[in-house]
This record gives C-alpha cells, sequence and structure tokens, in this order.
C-alpha cells in the first residue's frame, strides 16, 4: 500500500525467514538480528521526528504478524507498545487527553500480559467490571482519566503476581517482577510473542486446515500507533472491497467511532455498516476516500481485498489489506463477475477459485417446502444451513463430535481458541459481533453457515443456556437448534435439509474449467441415484462400480446361500438369483448412463466378509446350547460356524479378495458376466447406447488377468448368440499391487485399460493395513512430521512413482490403453495435480466430489500445461 502511495502508517518489517530462522534454532535471535533491528527503530524515530518512551512526545507502535496466507484472528498483536510510566505524561501533554492516555496504557498492559506474558485476560476484565461497578456505571466508556490510572496501577499489580521472578529475571526491580518499563526489552519480548504465535495450537490447526505449509513463518510489522480512541472525529474498521458472503460488488464491513480495532473484531460494542462512514458528522472526506482506496486496491490486486483502516482525527490510515477470504458463494461470483468487468480473464477466474471450497456449495440447505418458525433473526454471515443440538462451549462441540452427534455451537462471541469447537460443530451462532467479528470471518473460510449478531440471545455459558427475549423459550444444552447462514434465520428444532442446487456461476466456472483442462472426471458410483447425481455433476463416466456395494442388505442372503449351498443344484439357484439382481442393477446403471461409459468392476471382497461374524455365532450357539434349545439347530449352526471358520483369514485384506475370488469361483465371473452382457444387450435392443467395461481388481500376475478374460470373452460370446447383438465390452484391470504397476507392460498385452486404484497401491506399496493405520499411528505420525500428508487423502510421492511407471511400461505394452484412477485420491485437489502431470486419462471420485475434481484437473492442466 506504501507503494501505491496510500496513507500507511510508517514502520519497518521482519522477514518470515527471520520467524523461522528464530524458532528453528529454539527461540534463539539469529546472530545481529537484534541489532538491526534497534537500527530500524531509530531510522523510524528520525523518520517520525519521536522517541519511543520518551518524556515529552512519545511515538507509539504497533507491532502486528503478517502471515505470507491470511490467518484472521490466528496469531498476535500488541497496540500502543512504547508506553511506561515516563512517556505516559508526554502522550498526556502531547495529546491534551488525558483519559484517552491512561486508557491506551491500560490497553498496553491488558494486551502485552496476555498476548505476551500469556496471564488468563479474565483477570484484567474482571478488574474493570470491579471498577466500573465502583465508580456504579455500566460501560468502559463511563471510566474517566482517574478510573483508568487506577486501573493501569491495579493492571501492573495483576502482572506483577502473575509473571513468575525465575522465569523472567530481567523484569525483577528490588525482588518484585515489575512492567517492563524499557520500551526496547516491551519491543523485544513483543516481537519473540508474534513470532511465537505462529506455532501457538490455533494457528497450527487452522494451518493444518487450510493446507498451508508449517515451514513459512510470519512476518512482523513494526507500525506507527495511530490512534481511532481519540474521539468522535477518529474511528477505526474493518471492511472488504466486495461483500465476501455472496460476492456482490458493495462495500462490506463494519467501524466504530472513538475505539480501536479489537473492538470491532471482538464484537464488544454495537458496529456500524461502512457505508454510513462517510455520513457521520466530520467524517465525510475520510469516509469517501476510503471509498476510492477500496476501487485503487481492487485493481491493483485484481482481487477483492480486506482491510483495517483507522481515522485519527479525520485522517484517514491504512493497516493493513490483503486478498480477502470469501465462501465459496463469493468466490465464484467474484471470480466470474472480474472476469465480465475485465479485471482478469477466464484462465484467471478458474484459478481463483479453491477446488475444496466447492465442497460448501453441496451443503444441505433449508428444504424449500419446510414448515418452521422463526425464533430470532440474525446476521447471515456464512451460507448454509445447520441443523445441531446446541452447546455452549467449544469443548462441548469437540467432545459431542467424538461421539458422532451433531451441534451448533452457541456463543455470546467466538474467539480464537474456539477454532477446534468451531470446526467440530454443523454451524455457529453468536449473540454478538457483525459480518467482520471473528465468528463470520473463521466460519467463512472454513465454509461453515454461520448466523452472527442475534441480539435477543441472552446466553449464560456457565448455565449451559440461551434465554431468547421476547419468547418464552430457552434453549438449553442438548436442544435441537437449525440455523440458515444465507438468510440469519434461528429456529428452535430441527428443519428438514434437501441438498444444495447448482448455482448459475457454478456452472458457469465448471463449463470454462472443463474448456480448459486435459483429464476427463468420472465418478466412482454403484448404484442408479448416485450415478444420476454423477451425471448432473458432469462426471463423463463411471470410472468404478463396486459390485459387492450391491450386495448389502438382502442381498447378503443370497450370496450366503451361494456360499453354503450344499450341492450343485442350490449353488445353481443361488447363481441364478444373483445374476437376475445384478442384471436388474447394470441395466438401470447403463441406461442412466447411456452413451457414457460404465467401469463395472467384478467382486473384491473377502468371501468371509459376506458371512456372520464367526465370534457372534459362537456365542450365540454357547447361549443356544444353554437353553437346551433343540438339537438339531444347534447341530446346524455349528456346520455355519465350521465353514464361517473356513473362510477366516489372518489379513483378508491381503487374502482371497480380488481375481482371486473369482478364479477360486469361476462360477461367480460367469455370472457377473452373464448379468453384464445380458443388461447390455437388451438396453442395444431397447435403442439405448449402453457402454459397459468390465474391471478385474487386484491383479498381480498378467496370467490372473488373462484367465479370468478367457472366462468373461467365451460367457459374453455366449450372450451374443443368445441374444443376437453384437457386444463391444473393453476388459482392463486394476493396477493396485506394486507388482502389477512394475509389470505393466505385460498386463496391458492382455487389458484394454488400467485403473490404478491408489487405495490398495498405498497400502500395499507402504505395507499399511488401510483399515487399521488412519486411526492409529499415522495420525502420530503426521504430528511427528514423519509423513508429510495422510498418504490415504494425498497420493504420497513413492505411490505416484509407481503410477508413473504402471502409465508409461503399460503404453510401452499397449500403446493405446486407458489409464485413469478411481482410489480416493481422485477426489483429491493436490492429488489431481499429480495424476494430471503423470498425463492420466481421467480421474474418478465419489460424485459429490466431481464438482471439485473437474476444477482441479483445469487448474493442474493449466498448472502444468
Ligand atoms: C483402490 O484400491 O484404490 C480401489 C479403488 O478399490 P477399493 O477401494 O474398492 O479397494
Ligand atoms: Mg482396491
Amino acid at each position: 500500500m506504501a507503494n501505491l502511495e496510500l496513507p500507511v502508517p510508517p514502520g519497518y518489517t521482519i522477514t518470515c525467514q527471520t520467524c523461522m530462522e528464530y524458532a528453528n534454532a529454539g527461540n534463539v535471535w539469529p546472530a545481529g538480528a537484534l541489532d538491526e533491528i534497534w537500527g530500524y527503530t531509530e531510522d523510524l524515530e528520525n523518520r517520525m521526528g519521536k522517541r519511543i518512551g520518551d518524556a515529552d512526545d512519545p511515538l507509539l507502535v504497533s507491532v502486528r504478524s503478517g502471515a505470507p496466507f491470511s490467518m484472521p484472528g490466528m496469531m498476535d498483536t500488541v497496540l500502543n507498545l512504547g508506553l511506561n510510566d515516563k512517556s505516559i505524561n508526554g502522550l498526556i501533554r502531547s495529546t491534551q487527553n488525558e483519559r484517552f492516555a491512561w486508557d491506551s496504557y491500560r490497553r498496553f498492559i491488558q494486551m502485552f500480559s496476555n498476548v505476551v506474558m500469556g496471564i488468563d485476560g479474565d483477570l484484567f476484565e474482571d478488574a474493570i467490571t470491579a471498577q466500573k461497578a465502583k465508580k456504579g456505571v455500566k460501560d468502559d466508556t463511563d471510566l474517566d482519566a482517574g478510573d483508568l490510572q487506577e486501573l493501569v496501577a491495579t493492571f501492573k499489580e495483576i502482572f506483577s503476581k502473575n509473571v513468575s521472578a525465575k522465569g523472567y529475571p530481567d523484569l525483577v526491580v528490588d525482588g518484585k517482577v515489575e512492567f517492563p518499563q524499557d520500551p526496547k526489552k516491551q519491543l523485544q519480548y513483543a516481537i519473540e510473542a508474534v513470532f511465537g504465535s505462529w506455532n501457538n495450537p490455533r494457528a497450527t490447526l487452522y494451518r493444518q486446515k487450510n493446507k498451508i505449509d508449517d515451514n513459512l513463518g510470519t512476518a512482523v510489522n513494526v507500525q506507527c500507533m495511530v490512534f481511532g480512541n481519540k474521539g468522535n472525529l477518529s474511528a477505526t474498521g474493518v471492511a472488504f472491497t466486495r461483500n465476501p458472503a455472496n460476492g456482490d460488488k458493495e462495500f462490506y464491513g463494519d467501524y466504530l467511532v472513538n475505539a480501536q480495532g479489537e473492538d470491532v473484531v471482538a464484537g464488544i460494542r454495537n458496529t456500524s455498516p461502512i457505508v454510513n462512514l462517510k455520513n457521520e458528522d466530520g467524517l465525510r472526506e475520510p469516509g469517501e476516500q476510503l471509498e476510492k482506496i477500496f476501487g485503487i486496491l481492487e485493481n491493483h490486486f485484481r482481487d477483492m481485498c480486506d482491510i483495517e483502516f483507522t481515522i485519527e482525527e479525520g485522517k484517514l490510515w491504512m493497516l493493513q489489506t490483503r486478498v480477502g477470504k470469501r465462501t465459496a458463494t463469493a468466490a465464484l461470483h467474484i471470480a466470474i463477475e472480474m472476469e465480465k468487468e475485465g479485471l482478469i480473464d477466464k484462465k484467471e477466474a478458474v484459478r481463483r477459485v479453491e477446488p475444496e471450497q466447492l465442497d460448501q456449495l453441496l451443503h444441505p440447505q433449508f428444504a424449500t417446502d419446510a414448515k418452521y418458525d422463526t425464533l430470532a433473526k440474525g446476521l447471515n454471515a456464512s451460507p448454509g444451513a445447520a441443523v445441531g443440538k446446541a452447546v455452549f462451549s467449544a469443548e462441548d462441540a469437540v467432545e459431542a463430535k467424538k461421539k458422532g452427534v451433531k451441534t451448533v455451537l452457541v456463543r455470546w462471541e467466538t474467539t480464537p481458541d474456539d477454532l477446534a469447537g468451531m470446526l467440530a460443530a454443523e454451524g455457529i451462532l453468536t449473540s454478538h459481533g457483525g459480518k467482520t467479528s471473528h465468528a463470520a470471518v473463521i466460519a467463512r473460510g472454513m465454509g461453515a453457515p454461520c448466523v452472527c449478531g442475534v441480539d435477543v440471545l441472552q446466553i449464560d455459558a456457565a448455565k449451559k443456556q440461551a434465554v431468547v427475549a421476547g419468547t418464552d423459550v430457552v434453549i438449553k444444552e442438548g436442544d435441537m437448534i437449525s440455523l440458515d447462514g444465507t438468510t440469519g434465520d434461528v429456529v428452535y428444532g430441527a428443519v428438514e435439509l434437501q441438498d444444495a442446487e447448482i448455482t448459475g456461476d457454478l456452472e458457469t466456472l465448471l463449463t470454462w474449467a472443463d474448456s480448459l483442462s486435459r483429464m476427463k472426471v468420472r465418478a466412482n458410483a454403484d448404484n442408479p441415484h448416485d450415478a444420476q447425481v454423477a451425471r448432473d455433476f458432469g462426471a463423463t463416466g463411471i470410472g468404478l462400480c463396486r459390485t459387492e456395494h450391491m450386495f448389502l442388505g438382502d442381498r447378503k442372503q443370497i450370496i450366503q446361500n451361494y456360499i453354503l449351498s450344499e450341492d450343485e443344484a442350490e449353488m445353481q439357484k443361488a447363481l441364478k438369483q444373483l445374476r437376475d439382481a445384478q442384471s436388474g442393477d447394470f441395466y438401470e446403471m447403463f441406461k442412466v448412463m447411456n452413451e457414457l461409459p460404465v467401469i463395472v468392476r467384478f467382486l473384491d471382497p473377502p468371501l468371509h466378509e459376506f458371512l456372520e461374524n464367526g465370534r457372534d455365532l459362537a456365542v450365540e450357539i454357547a447361549t443356544m446350547e444353554a437353553k437346551g434349545e433343540s438339537k438339531e439347530r444347534v447341530t446346524r449352526y455349528k456346520a455355519f460356524l465350521e465353514k464361517v471358520d473356513s473362510f477366516a483369514e489372518q489379513n483378508p485384506m491381503l487374502g482371497m479378495r480380488g481375481c482371486r475370488l473369482g478364479i477360486m469361483f469361476p462360477e461367480l465371473t460367469k455370472m457377473q458376466a452373464r448379468a453384464i452382457g445380458t443388461a447390455t444387450a437388451k438396453l442395444i435392443k431397447e435403442g439405448f447406447k449402453p457402454k459397459p467395461e468390465i474391471m478385474i481388481p487386484l491383479v498381480s500376475v498378467v496370467d490372473e488377468l488373462s484367465y479370468m478374460r478367457q472366462i468373461v470373452e467365451e460367457t459374453l460370446a455366449k450372450v451374443e448368440e443368445d441374444y443376437d447383438v453384437k457386444l463391444d465390452i473393453p476388459i482392463g484391470t486394476m493396477i493396485e499391487l506394486p507388482r502389477a504397476a512394475v509389470t505393466a507392460d505385460e498386463i496391458a498385452k492382455k487389458a484394454d485399460f488400467f485403473s490404478f486404484g491408489t487405495n490398495d497401491l498405498t497400502q500395499t506399496t507402504f505395507g499399511y493395513s488401510r483399515d487399521d493405520v488412519e486411526s492409529e499411528f499415522v495420525p502420530k505420525y503426521l504430528a511427528k512430521k514423519l509423513l508429510p500428508r495422510n498418504p490415504f487423502a494425498t497420493v504420497d510421492r513413492g505411490v505416484a512413482k509407481l503410477v508413473n511407471m504402471g502409465v508409461e511400461l503399460g503404453h510401452k505394452g499397449n500403446p493405446r490403453i486407458e489409464c485413469g484412477v478411481c482410489g480416493e485420491h481422485g477426489g483429491d485437489p493436490e492429488s489431481v495435480h499429480t495424476f494430471d502431470s503423470i498425463g492420466l486419462d481421467y480421474v474418478s471420485c465419489s460424485p459429490f466430489r466431481v464438482p471439485l475434481a473437474r476444477l482441479a484437473a483445469a487448474q493442474a492442466n493449466l498448472e502444468n500445461e
């Protein structure tokens, strides 16, 4: 902003690298860094013609964090630095405003104590409350200079009592810890605290959720203080150049007259909308100048910006700007509008929207025909609907989530310490704070529905309840409540939800994305409904239909009949039932996906998964015996248990599954091939254009594929004969075992396509059991940084190398081979980038991730092009 010649308070910046060097050395300053800082401080003093700590006319500074990516409210700031028992007199003299000076000093001690020394903030708030009670007044603003001077003395006592002499020997004066009077010491401590806040738990959690690199560090800005609390010609505010909730082109934000920055974000006082600023008495000029600056910043950054500003006695100062956080709805709208305005081109618009964010748009909303009474209305701070049990603390939200209970977090206003609870809750409801309050900003950033500033809520967090003024409703912990972050409605009880509809903006952007991508996106779907959703979301086919998912529920019994059949007749009967059921499934799927490819994967799981649990069965038999049930029944159960036991394996995920199953039970393979063949033949006869493909899972040697292929081809030839149709059904395989990847040239000779099963490929490359590791050591490995990411969520480098090798060798064996991926990684934007650079033809992911993958595929192509 200084380079744009905007009015920025002078200052200097300590780099992120210094922060990381300091942290990596175990909180030790790099050689010479402190001297350099003192040099810049002196330079700043010379520029301003004032000295920090001066007894006549002191310079005060702010020490602010400045991370490379926006992390609102996560790190620390110290304001009013430089005040001490001498310079307070200078401030009184130079401002002729005794109340303001004492207020600044008490704010500084309070902030320094809390932020730098970690003293409980409530101790200071309680002291303010006690002072107000003593004086018999209600608001902080009713305290006069004398009261604030008394508070300064009380705050210093709190400081002395709560800082250990052992921990801070340099603060001990005459055997007692004293609030530091030396401005250099104040400054050094404050900078160290801001550095340290990079690694505080909430900032670490925020980075983890937003995939921000832990090694970036934060810069620290040391800047001259400007004051928004110098009277009615002073003000402070936070604003966005466009509406960050829905993307509309309007000024958006809040301000307060006669206040300091934290008063706005902390929601302590009721703020006014930014558009009113220029109508305040005496503030027309800075208000209009601010609006002009919004335009200058947007043109410069070619993006929506957030802004912090202060007006000191009629003069506008810009404190901070950066590209603003926004909801997915806003991100889409802003990108499309800016393309129309000529600020950015289509490629840039596509780059602008984070794929992960699109998930938000698919959040449920209140059903259009739902009937409900609105209990209260607040600010529609972050869109989407949430239904859950009311909880009144972040800890309770986290605990409930562990038990699988959905909650709405109800708070007076959230603080950065509430982050874990905000992540755990379905939605956030606050009684205070405007649209730029902490709750609103954070909720928008993470895509959680949020209604804030519902002032009729009288929350008693200790009692875990909220009285709703003007009604006889008391919301108690555990009561169901619903909120709609798009309208600001709060409802007592659970409102019915419906899936979100894709808006025009999403369709526009995804159409642009498709025109800019190379890779296609298919979906993993096992039933006609999911297939329809996938098609509606723009999937270009089904990349994986897991047929074992078609045998859940009632169908399990048919499979059991097959496994347990005693003679040929029983077995044939079960097989026919299976074939009929499958044929019906495939018929519907192929019809929904008419003209688009549908890859049907043959049965994959270990056979015993279709049987009862052996241990449960043994308990049941023991109970039957104890109850003296008929011998015949007990004998039958024992025979059943014997069969179940015969299928038990030590490592079922590495046992008789995938093609091994189809080879051991060729009847199953024939049954599935026939079901696919007949469904296709019927549809062709009805005039449809079904495009099934058959996929053999868990192949490790080419002969397994040849064996299965022969059965499938013979079966399909029989169907062609029976139905008198020509079937053109490609047969391919999954590459999900390291041996398959490294011998892909051999396997490709027998395959029309490859689909990389990166779930199993990750499992077998690492030797981690995929069902067990995620809850056990992987989270601990991540915490210890032994793994950069969960390899089951984002494809690992080593696994990607195998995929790359599989693709290259595959093309050697069969130059026309089509290659895709159908593991979970197909819906992970970072992995989509990797797959694009490897040159895969498509990724396949769950239907709800299709829009996200389409966008990620375009961004990957733009980057890899
Ligand atoms: C895979 O292993 O990546 C895969 C898609 O198959 P499944 O998850 O069904 O084993
Ligand atoms: Mg697999």
